[in-house]
C-alpha cells in the first residue's frame, strides 16, 4: 500500500494490521537479517501503552566488528563506489519508491517502537526520508572536481572522493528521518554505512536497509547494528577502520564521541546536537494569529522531542498578554494527547517513561525557581499508561532560569519578555547552543539586522520550521560542528584529491 492510501486507514484497520505485523529484530549485515554473536537482546517497548513490541538483537563490539568487516569487504570490492553514477543514482530512487510502497509497515513501526502519531509519521517522516532519498541521489553525478590554472607543464585535478566506511550514530526523536540525513549523503557519496540507531526505536531503520537490498543495493555496503550506545555506538566511533562518524544526539555524548576519535584513528566527526532555540516576537509583527499557530506548533510538534524546538519564545512586552490569550485558546484545540495508531492525535506520549520522569522533574524546577506554569505540566488525565505529558507554558521566565538554558526536549515552551531589539538579540545569544532561531517582524530592515545578529545555524523570518533539502540544518556553538540536508552535506562525505601530473619532458 502506497504512501497516500495509509493516509486513508482508519484507527480499527491501524489495529488490525499492528496485530498482525511481522517485525524484524536481526542486526542488519552483510544483506542479511543475523543475531547479535552473544545472543543479547533487548525489548523495544511500545511508549503508549507501556507494551513490548519485540525483542531486537542486542550488538556489542563483536558485532560491530562484523558489520565494519562486511563495509570494508564492500568498500575493496568497489561494486558500489565504482558503480556507474546514473546506476548508483537509479538504485537510491528505486529506494526511495519502495520506501513509499512499504510505507504502511514503516509507519506503523515508528509509531509502535517510539510513540509518534501515525499521522505525523506519514505526513512528515515518511514523505522526507523519500525525498531525502531522492534529492541525494539526484546529486550524484552533479559531484565535481575541478582543474586549476597551472603553468603549462602541469596538469592540476581535484577530485573528489568518497571516505570510505562511515559510521551512523542516530537519535530517536525521528528515527528513520535522523538516519536518513546520514546515510542517503554518505551512500550517494560512494561511502559504506554501518548505522547505530538509538536502542530507544530500533526498528525502522533496519526495514530500510533490507528495502537497500531489494533496491538493487549491494551486501555491506549498507549495515545495522542496533545495541546500547555506551557499548555498540562506542565501539562504532572507537573502530579504527571508520574514516567518519556522522552523530545525531545529545551534546554531551557529542562531546563523547569526539574523544573517542581522538583516542583511535582521528576520524572525521560530525555532530548534531541540542539546541534551545528562540522564537522573537517584535511588537510590529504582521499577524499575530499567524505567528501563535508557528510558534505552537514550533514547540508542540512530536510533543517538543525536536533538537531544533523553538522552546524560548522571547515575546515583546507590548503584545505579551494577545500572545498568551491566544497561545492558551489556540495550543488546547491543537495538541490533544491520544493513541497514536488514532490517525486524529496530534500529541503522541514521550519516548520512555525515564524521559517523561525527565521532563516533569525539569518543569517542576521551573516552578521552584520562579517562572510562571500557565497551563499544562502534567501526566493528562486518562493517559497514565502511557508516557504523555500535557504541553506547558511557563511565562515570565528568566534566561538564567534552568527552563530557559536547559533542553527539555518535551512539550514546554518559556516565554521570556523583553522590551527592546538589542534586549532580544542579547537573550537569543545567551546561550550555550545555536541550532535554529526566528524573527517575526513586518520592518524588512531590522529582519535584516536580526538575522545577522542571532547566533544560529537556521534562521527563520516570518516562520519558523519551514524549509526542503537545499537548507543545510545544524547548529553553531554546543549545538554541533556540521550541516545535515543540502549539497553541503554531502560534500562532507566525500574528501579531496589533488592529482599534479607533470606533463614537462
Ligand atoms: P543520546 O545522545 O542519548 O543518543 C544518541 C545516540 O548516541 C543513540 O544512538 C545512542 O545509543 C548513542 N550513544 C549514547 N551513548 C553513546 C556513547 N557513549 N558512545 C557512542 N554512542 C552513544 O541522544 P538521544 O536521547 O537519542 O537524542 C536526543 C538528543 O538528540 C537531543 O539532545 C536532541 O537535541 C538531539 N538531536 C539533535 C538533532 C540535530 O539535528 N541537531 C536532531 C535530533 C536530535
Amino acid at each position: 500500500m502506497g504512501l497516500e492510501n495509509s493516509k486513508t486507514l482508519t484507527l480499527a484497520e491501524w489495529k488490525s494490521r499492528a496485530a498482525e505485523l511481522k517485525i524484524e529484530t536481526g542486526l542488519f549485515i552483510n544483506g542479511t537479517y543475523t543475531d547479535a554473536k552473544s545472543g543479547a537482546r533487548f525489548d523495544s517497548i511500545n511508549p503508549a501503552t507501556g507494551k513490548i513490541v519485540a525483542s531486537v538483537s542486542c550488538g556489542d563490539e563483536d558485532d560491530i566488528d562484523r558489520a565494519v568487516a562486511s563495509a570494508k569487504s564492500a568498500w575493496k570490492e568497489g561494486s558500489w563506489r565504482f558503480m556507474d553514477p546514473r546506476d548508483r543514482m537509479a538504485v537510491l530512487i528505486q529506494l526511495a519508491e519502495l520506501i513509499g510502497e512499504n510505507s504502511e509497515e514503516l509507519a506503523l513501526l515508528e509509531c509502535l517502537d517510539m510513540g509518534k502519531p501515525i499521522t505525523d509519521v506519514l505526513t512528515i517522516d515518511l514523505p522526507e526520508v523519500i525525498v531525502s532519498f531522492r534529492y541525494f541521489a539526484e546529486c550524484i553525478d552533479k559531484i565535481s572536481g575541478s582543474v586549476t590554472n597551472t603553468a603549462a607543464d602541469a596538469l592540476h585535478m581535484i577530485l573528489k572522493e568518497p571516505l570510505g566506511i562511515v559510521g551512523a550514530i542516530s537519535a530517536w526523536n525521528y528515527p528513520m528521518l535522523m538516519a536518513v540525513w546520514k546515510v542517503a549523503p554518505a551512500l550517494a557519496a560512494g561511502n559504506c554505512v554501518v548505522l547505530k540507531p538509538s536502542e530507544r526505536a530500533p526498528l525502522s531503520c533496519l526495514k530500510l536497509a533490507e528495502l537497500f537490498i531489494s533496491a538493487g543495493g549491494p551486501p555491506g555496503v549498507f549495515n545495522v547494528v542496533n545495541g546500547m550506545g555506551h557499548v555498540a555506538g562506542k565501539a562504532l566511533a572507537l573502530h579504527p577502520d571508520v574514516a567518519k562518524i556522522s552523530f545525531t544526539g545529545s551534546t554531551a555524548t557529542g562531546k563523547l564521541i569526539m574523544t573517542y576519535a581522538g583516542q583511535s584513528n582521528l576520524k572525521r566527526v560530525a555532530l548534531e546536537t541540542g539546541g534551545k532555540s528562540p522564537q522573537i516576537f517584535m511588537s510590529d509583527l504582521e499577524d499575530l494569529d499567524k505567528a501563535v499557530d508557528y510558534a505552537i506548533g514550533g514547540i508542540f510538534d512530536n510533543a517538543g522531542q525536536v533538537c531544533n524546538a523553538g522552546s524560548r519564545l522571547l515575546v515583546h512586552r507590548d503584545i505579551q498578554d494577545a500572545f498568551i490569550r491566544k497561545f492558551i485558546e489556540k495550543s488546547k484545540r491543537a495538541y490533544q494527547p491520544g493513541d497514536p495508531l488514532n490517525p486524529q492525535t496530534t500529541l503522541g506520549p514521550l519516548v520512555t517513561k525515564a524521559h517523561q520522569q525527565d521532563v516533569l522533574d525539569k518543569i517542576a524546577r521551573g516552578v521552584a525557581e520562579g517562572a510562571e506554569l500557565l497551563i499544562g505540566g502534567h501526566i493528562p488525565e486518562g493517559m497514565e499508561q502511557g508516557t504523555y505529558v500535557q504541553p506547558a507554558l511557563f511565562n515570565n521566565a528568566d534566561n538564567r532560569m534552568s527552563i530557559s538554558r536547559e533542553e527539555v526536549f518535551g512539550p514546554v515552551a518559556t516565554i521570556i519578555p523583553f522590551q527592546s531589539e538589542e534586549e532580544a538579540i542579547a537573550i537569543a545569544n545567551d546561550s550555550d547552543f545555536g541550532l535554529a532561531a526566528s524573527v517575526w517582524t513586518r520592518d524588512l530592515n531590522r529582519a535584516h539586522r536580526m538575522v545577522k545578529a542571532v547566533e544560529a545555524g537556521v534562521l527563520w523570518v516570518n516562520c519558523f520550521g519551514d524549509g526542503d533539502m537545499t537548507q543545510p540544518f545544524g547548529g553553531y556553538k554546543q549545538s554541533g560542528n556540521t550541516r545535515d540536508k543540502s549539497i553541503e552535506c554531502l560534500l562532507g562525505y566525500t574528501q579531496s584529491k589533488s592529482a599534479w601530473i607533470n606533463l614537462g619532458s
